[in-house]
């Protein structure tokens, strides 16, 4: 299965934070941050880490480092997620891929991409509402495309519809969410979902 769901109190505490329609956009940006610490160091469990020597006051031993990792936040709302990402791994490269959802198709349109080298790079792709996956699918061809051969999706909520999307699209494609929620409605939004992460994280309601 491509999907992991963390299921951790701290996730599910801000998760409920972020669904509560009473969250002030302040609120709403912490907790975001909060639950991303929770997304990233599942999504980062199976890095695979460079070994080094150091020595501490007492001795040698072995030590490890990060390889290079890349973020793709896909805007707006992937950027709810990048601080914590930036705290957790401050040497990581970050992309932008602005895709707006069409209202009446639901199709993603590219309005703005711009990427780091993805070569030999583990890809954390920052998507937190995978409705359709219309945008999370068309980001990881568009990476895919830039050369990442390792993409973890980080999502706050996923709709079934968007699961399977990315399964039939990029099977490959490691999804870390916070929750599998119960479906899309007829405007495309996730429910019971949070509303419009974007609008939720920035006031623009
Ligand atoms: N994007 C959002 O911000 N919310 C949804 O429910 C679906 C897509």
């Amino acid at each position: 299965m491509n999907l992991t769901v963390i299921d951790h109190p701290l996730t599910r505490h801000y998760l409920t934070v972020l669904r509560d329609e009473n969250t002030e956009p302040e609120e709403f940006r912490a907790a975001t941050r909060r639950l991303a610490y929770t997304l990233i160091m599942e999504a980062t469990e199976r890095v695979a880490l460079e070994q080094k020597e150091i020595t501490t006051p007492l001795e040698k031993t072995a030590g490890y480092e990060m390889p290079d990792v890349v973020a793709i936040a896909v805007l707006r709302a992937g950027l709810g997620l990048l601080d914590a990402v930036i705290d957790l791994i401050p040497q990581i490269k970050v992309g932008f891929a602005g895709v707006q959802r069409d209202e009446e198709t639901a199709q993603p349109m590219e309005y703005y991409f711009k990427l780091p080298d993805l070569s030999d790079t583990h890809v954390l792709i920052l998507e937190p509402m995978l409705a359709t996956g219309g945008s999370l699918s068309w980001a990881c061809g568009k990476a895919k495309d830039s050369g990442a051969r390792d993409i973890t999706a980080l999502c706050v909520v996923a709709a079934p519809e968007g699961v399977k999307r990315m399964y039939d699209e990029h099977p490959d494609v490691r999804i870390v969410a916070a929750s599998l929620d119960r479906g899309l409605n007829d405007a495309f939004y996730i429910q019971p979902g949070l509303g419009d992460m974007g609008d939720r994280l920035f006031g623009t309601l």
